[in-house]
């Protein structure tokens, strides 16, 4: 039976991207004889002026009933003005909460061709290859809060951090689990010289750690690995943690990568995962056709590796964009002199050449 992809393209770059993607899964599916098929749904902004909602019960029902999500992105400067709770933006969060998305995959993977772009030198970019998990659906930004309350003759605001041992042993397993089809490293960061949450995390990730003896793991303060990641990035493999530290060093992590256009994300659901590049919609490049679309032709070889268990297409998307690199091809964001100057279709059809 064919495997169903949903596939929501959203505002600006996103119909681009998506497009591109989707041209590369049909060549990977021909290629290893998978039986995919794609149904599109609005959502963003384009779904608001639709239907006057930025996420249609329609969309978030087909995306429940699929095997994968293929997103673009939403947003952009037309819907500045919109009621907060219809803004484009909403959808991620419904979506999020609609298909239980409470992981969060970042992988940070730097392309030999690419290692120029990093702002970090190259001798310690080269051969980067990690991924970071994060809690999605918990933890501090889900905790109780207090926006202003009268303390010791003066106001304060606070926000409750708090972990159960069932939602750490849900992401543990994932990053063991993602571990296994990678190098086999787990690094779980906290902060347990302080945070009691921490220290509930660390030692649930060790009585995890007890079903996977294949998998080496090790435990890092999450500032001591703030600095790890900006001086010998390649120790990583697998780096698990919660919503508030995994924000934060995601965001570091991807800026090693040198460019937003190239990075892929999956956010894995109790019903189905959801894929897309980190970066937005682009409003100031839109309807050019210059937009990079590797972001998003790697979100796709993700949908395949964790939604689909298509390795062996997944690893053949990741080598023909390397090989596209490699022979010299650059969208307008990263083209320099002495590079082949590509448009997000010559993009496309560079890697599809490769595959
Ligand atoms: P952005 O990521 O859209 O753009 C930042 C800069 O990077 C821009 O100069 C853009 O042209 C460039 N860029 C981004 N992706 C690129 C690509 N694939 N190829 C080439 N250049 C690329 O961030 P922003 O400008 O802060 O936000 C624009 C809109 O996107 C906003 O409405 C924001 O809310 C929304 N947004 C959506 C998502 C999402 O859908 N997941 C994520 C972030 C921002």
């Amino acid at each position: 039976m064919a495997k169903k992809i949903v596939v929501i393209p959203g505002d600006g770059i996103g119909s681009e991207i998506t497009d591109s993607a989707v041209e590369v899964l049909k060549k990977a599916a021909e290629k290893f004889s998978l039986a995919l098929e794609y149904e599109y749904k609005d959502a963003g902004g384009t779904a608001y002026d639709k239907f006057g909602t930025p996420l249609p019960e329609d969309t978030l029902e087909a995306c429940k009933a699929a095997d994968g999500v293929l997103f673009g992105a939403v947003g952009g400067d037309k819907w500045d003005n919109v009621e907060p709770s219809l803004r484009p933006e909403k959808a991620i969060l419904g979506l999020r909460k609609g298909l239980g998305l409470y992981a969060n995959l970042r992988p940070v993977k730097v392309a030999d061709a690419l290692v120029e772009y990093s702002p970090l030198k190259q001798e310690l970019v080269k051969g980067v290859d990690l991924v970071i998990v994060r809690e999605l659906v918990g933890g501090i930004y889900f905790g109780e809060k207090c926006e202003s309350e009268a303390y010791n003759g003066t106001e304060r605001a606070w926000d409750l951090e708090n972990y159960s041992i069932p939602e750490v042993q849900r992401i543990a397993k994932l990053a063991f689990e993602t571990a296994r089809i990678r190098r086999g490293k787990v690094t779980s960061v906290d902060k347990a010289n302080v945070l009691a949450t921490s220290r509930l995390w660390r030692r649930t990730v060790a009585q995890v750690a007890q079903d996977y003896q294949d998998v080496e793991l090790n435990n890092l303060y999450v500032d001591n690995c703030a600095m790890q990641l900006a001086v010998r990035p390649t120790q990583f493999d697998v780096i698990v943690t919660g919503n508030l530290f995994g924000d934060i060093l995601s965001d570091e992590a991807a800026v090693i990568g040198g460019s937003i256009g190239m990075m892929p994300s999956a956010s894995i659901g109790e019903l189905t995962s959801l894929y897309e590049p980190i970066h937005g919609s682009a409003p100031d490049i839109a309807g050019k056709g210059i937009a990079n679309p590797v972001g998003t032709i790697l979100s796709a070889a993700m949908l395949l590796r964790y939604s689909l268990n298509e390795e062996e297409a997944a690893q053949a998307i990741e080598t023909a964009v390397d090989k596209a690199l490699a022979e010299g091809w650059r969208t307008a964001d990263l083209w320099h002199e002495g590079f082949k100057k590509a448009d997000t279709k010559t993009m496309t059809q560079a890697v599809i050449a490769n595959l």
